[in-house]
């Protein structure tokens, strides 16, 4: 082995951290990103191969290689511009993307050591352009096409097709039901993972795209999907999931039980942390979180940082079973959250005011692989067991709202509440409507969102050029 490979086998570049015991108490962000020395040392780890692995794992296919080797050339407009070419928003997907199981998943590097920090890289790369005001220069925008095109939600899916749309001269109006824009970006990932001025930054690059955003404006309720048929030439559904769910046990309804999706749109969206708001969110001493995912995560370190003492997450399997990225579980740990895994809530407990005051568990192991190849919960018979809470967090899955299904006759609904669309280019049962992210797949992440999105607007071009 060459010592230029050898080196590239070393270990990734570190990313500068806020001490766990401190950020605990702050919702700042945690990671605080690589310096440009740090950004230069992490790209020359690259082996620039020339059938990358890496670019496949990426739903919306950045050109990995090429812009890690500007990196490498200190170009860094150079290379967020290669980003952009294919990527709306990079400073939110560098922080948020699960790349363990995707782009770096495939990184050659990963075979034998640790792979390139792509997800790091980009952000630093993203952040650097924000940093200086400089913007990217904008693709060269086609001439108006006279299309008119209507975007309905204003999350990852909506907001890269809505880009992708405009990238191609179709003039894009987006309609969002909340007062800000961005999505579960906005509303539900907590200002110490994803800083919301970027999700705003992000968001004004795609209004110099000459995308219009018209917010508090529900479809199914201020216009139907059938109005919206007649008055553009086509329509994309990316309204996600926000349709909380419950466990149906008792309890569920008693005085500090929370969807996560409320409890944390409280803390993000309505600011319940900022004592300059007066958005009033009851957490107590101790709060237990039900789930294993990201969202249990978010909901989980939220309520430390709101000064809650003891935050304990119960989930029914394993910690290598945990859905949530592993980044998230480990800052979780360092902060002092609790893992009560193999445990499953069996009931809530309350006072004779309708206050929480505990939550029953019972201990589970695990049993044989179900249809998703994970090993089945199977509850311990006599093994329940109570902890003290005053505020109970149900973060265990979410499904589509049914009211864009209101109005809008033809759009085949799928029995578990999704849109029912194709996968490689989103088209409905309905003649030009377009669908994707969440609200077709169920709760999912981000990049597959966008990519769902990036698919959606290609098709959507081809049937207005064949309208
Ligand atoms: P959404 O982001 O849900 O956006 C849909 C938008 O449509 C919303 O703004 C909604 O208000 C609007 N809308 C809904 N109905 C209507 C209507 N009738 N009229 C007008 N507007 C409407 N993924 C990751 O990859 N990494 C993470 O770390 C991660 N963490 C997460 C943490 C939390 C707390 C949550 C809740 C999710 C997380 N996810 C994460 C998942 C990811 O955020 C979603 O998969 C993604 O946002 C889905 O994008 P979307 O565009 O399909 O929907
Ligand atoms: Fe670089 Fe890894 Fe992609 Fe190869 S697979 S181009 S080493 S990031």
């Amino acid at each position: 082995m060459s010592e230029k490979t050898g080196d590239k086998k070393k270990s990734r570049t570190p990313m500068p951290e806020q001490p766990p015991a401190v950020r605990a108490g702050n919702f700042d962000e945690v990671a605080l990103g690589y310096s440009k020395e740090d950004a230069i040392a992490e790209a020359s780890r690259c082996l620039n191969c020339k059938d990358p692995n890496c670019v496949e794992g990426c739903p919306v296919n950045v050109d990995i290689p090429g812009f890690i080797k500007l990196i490498c050339e200190e170009d860094f407009e150079g290379a967020i511009e290669k980003i952009k070419a294919t990527n709306a928003l990079p400073a939110i997907c560098g922080r948020v993307c699960p790349q363990e199981s995707q782009c770096e998943a495939l990184c050659v590097l990963g075979k034998k050591g640790e792979p390139v920090a792509i997800g790091r890289l980009e952000r630093f790369c993203a952040d650097s352009e924000r940093e200086k005001g400089v913007s990217a220069p904008d693709p060269d925008i086609p001439e108006p096409t006279g299309r008119k095109v209507a975007v309905v939600g204003s999350g990852p899916a909506g907001l890269t097709a809505a880009a992708d749309l405009a990238k191609l001269g179709h003039k894009v109006t987006i309609f969002e039901s909340l007062h800000k824009t961005g999505g579960v970006l906005s509303y539900g990932i907590p200002e110490f993972r994803l800083p919301k001025e970027i999700v705003k930054q992000e968001v004004e690059y795609i209004k110099q795209l000459g995308v219009e955003i018209k917010p508090n404006y529900i479809i199914g309720r201020i216009k139907t999907l059938d109005e919206l048929c007649e008055e553009f030439d086509a329509v994309f559904l990316g309204t996600g999931a926000g349709l909380p769910r419950f466990m149906g046990i008792e309890g569920e309804n008693l005085n500090g039980v929370y969807s996560a999706n409320e409890f944390l749109t409280r803390v993000n969206l309505m600011k319940a942390y900022d004592p300059n708001y007066d958005t009033v969110v009851r957490y107590g001493k101790h709060v237990v979180v039900v789930g294993g995912g990201n969202v249990a995560m978010d909901s989980a370190r939220s309520a430390l940082r709101l000064g809650a003492e003891e935050v304990s997450v119960v989930y029914r399997r394993g910690e290598e079973e945990m859905p949530a990225r592993r980044e998230e579980i480990e800052h979780a740990k360092e902060e002092g959250v609790i893992l009560r895994l193999l445990a499953n809530p069996t009931r809530i407990l309350g006072d004779d005011k309708f206050n929480v005051t505990g939550i029953e568990c019972i201990k589970m192991e695990l049993g044989e692989p179900d249809a998703t190849g994970r090993r089945s919960p199977v509850p311990v018979e006599g093994s329940e067991f109570i902890i003290d809470a005053e505020a109970v967090i149900i973060a265990i899955g979410t499904s589509p709202n049914p009211i864009i299904f209101k109005g809008s006759e033809g759009l085949d609904q799928s029995r578990r509440g999704t849109v029912v669309a194709e996968e490689e280019t989103g088209t409905t049962s309905k003649c030009g409507v377009y669908a994707g992210g969440d609200v077709v797949t169920g709760a999912a992440t981000v990049i597959s969102a966008m990519g769902a999105g990036k698919k959606a607007a290609k098709a959507i071009d081809e049937y207005l050029k064949e309208k």
